[in-house]
């Protein structure tokens, strides 16, 4: 006799795909169990993975259609910058300056210039750009973190 929740049709849950793809309990095998967990985990950033560069591309339309245009408040432009950067961030990516060809962080703070704040583009070391309006924005991977490069004793 079959169950009746067998029957039922509906939205399968992210928990029941979660179980159907792990297959039947692995029992008391140390190892098995591992193997099954490091399988798991991968199929969650493969996941992921496709998620993210959706986004990444969406997020790509969304700044040639932002290209010119700006809010007429420095808080306003400054939440906009704010809101694409921790954005960027969450993607591993980031602007690639125009100047210089590096990823950088995209900021806006105030200006003597610019009325509402100027958009840069924020290296560690130096800012480049500076403009009004949001400018034309290509992205780049956010590459390795060099805030965490161990420092190392030169070789002589
Ligand atoms: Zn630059």
């Amino acid at each position: 006799m079959e169950s009746a929740s067998r029957r039922r049709k509906g939205p399968e849950s992210e928990e029941t795909r979660y179980r159907r793809d792990l297959g039947p309990p692995a029992g008391t095998n140390a190892t098995v169990a591992a193997d099954r967990g490091l399988e798991a985990l991968r199929r969650v950033s493969q996941r992921l993975a496709v998620t993210d560069a959706r986004a990444g591309k969406m997020v790509g339309r969304i700044l040639t259609d932002l290209k010119g245009a700006a809010f007429e408040s420095l808080a306003a432009n400054e939440r906009l910058a704010r809101e694409l950067n921790s954005l960027l961030d969450r993607l591993g990516l980031r602007a690639k300056c125009p100047k210089c060809g590096e990823p950088a962080r995209f900021v806006c703070s105030a200006s003597s210039r610019m009325k509402n704040g100027a958009f840069f583009f924020y290296h560690t070391s130096t800012t480049h750009g500076g403009t009004g309006t949001v400018p034309a924005l290509k992205l780049v991977s956010k590459g390795p973190d060099k805030r965490r490069k161990p420092e190392r004793p030169k070789k002589s």
